[in-house]
C-alpha cells in the first residue's frame, strides 16, 4: 500500500473505469484526495495571459500592463495559487528542506502542461539555481519537477559574492536586481521558441530576466510555465 507524500496517510484509492483503460493504469495518484483539495487551482479562462495571476477574467493584469511597454508578454501558465497555506508549506518542505521525494507531488500534472508546447518545435528550458543554493539544496528545484522531459541548460547563473538570495529580499529589491543569467553558449538559440520553466511567478522579473537573455541571442518567441503563482 502507498502512502500520501504529504500527510503519509494511506492511499486508499479507487480508480474508475476511464482511468483503467487508460495508458496510464498503473500510476496511482501520488497524494490524498484531502490533501489535493488543499491545492487552489488556477482557472486559465478567468487569469491574467500574462502572469496568470487569478481572477482577472481573462485580462491582462496591471503589472503586466507594465512589462508589455517593453518585453514580449511571456504568457505564463501556472497550475495552483502560491499564497495558500498548502503551497507555501509543499515549497517550505521541498525547496527549503530540501525534500526531493516531494517532486513528485506535482511533476505529472506540470508536464502535462509544458508538453502543451510539443517539444518538436519548443525548446524547455529550466531557470537555473546559483551554485550555493545548489550546494545546500542538492538539487534545482525546477528540474525535479520535470524528470521526463528532454531540457536544454543553456542559461546559468553569474557567480557574485554576497549575492542577497531571493527569498531575503523585499519586493522592490527583487525588482531592481541586476540581470543574473548569462548563456550557456553552446546551444544555437537563433529563430527558436523557448518554454521557460520556473517553480513560483511572484514579480516576473527572474523570468523577464531569463526572456533577455535567451531574445538577445535570436530567440524568436519566449513563454513560460510555473507550478505556482
Ligand atoms: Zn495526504
Ligand atoms: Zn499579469
Amino acid at each position: 500500500m502507498k502512502r500520501c507524500l504529504l500527510c503519509q496517510q494511506l492511499l486508499c484509492w479507487q480508480p474508475d473505469m476511464k482511468w483503467l483503460f487508460s495508458r496510464r493504469s498503473a500510476i496511482t495518484p501520488p497524494i490524498c484526495s484531502w490533501c489535493q483539495q488543499q491545492f487552489v487551482p488556477i482557472e486559465k479562462a478567468q487569469a491574467c495571459p500574462g502572469c496568470a495571476y487569478p481572477g482577472t477574467g481573462g485580462e491582462v493584469c496591471l503589472d503586466c500592463q507594465r512589462w508589455q511597454r517593453t518585453k514580449q508578454l511571456l504568457h505564463n501558465q501556472a497550475l495552483y495559487r502560491y499564497k495558500t497555506p498548502a503551497m507555501v508549506d509543499f515549497f517550505e518542505r521541498y525547496k527549503f528542506h530540501g525534500d526531493y521525494r516531494l517532486r513528485w507531488v506535482f511533476a505529472a500534472a506540470y508536464q502535462k502542461l509544458v508538453r502543451q508546447y510539443p517539444r518538436r518545435q519548443w525548446l524547455y528550458v529550466p531557470i537555473p539555481v546559483d551554485k550555493e543554493t545548489f550546494a545546500n539544496r542538492g538539487f534545482n528545484q525546477v528540474v525535479g519537477l520535470c524528470p521526463e522531459l528532454r531540457l536544454t541548460d543553456c542559461l546559468r547563473v553569474i557567480q557574485t559574492k554576497g549575492r542577497i538570495k531571493q527569498s531575503h529580499k523585499n519586493r522592490i529589491e527583487r525588482l531592481q536586481t541586476l540581470q543574473p543569467f548569462a548563456l550557456n553558449a553552446t546551444v544555437d538559440l537563433h529563430n527558436k521558441q523557448i518554454v521557460l520553466l520556473d517553480d513560483i511567478y511572484t514579480t516576473g522579473q527572474t523570468l523577464y530576466h531569463a526572456q533577455a537573455v535567451l531574445v538577445a541571442a535570436g530567440a524568436r518567441v519566449v513563454r513560460a510555465v510555473t507550478l505556482a503563482r
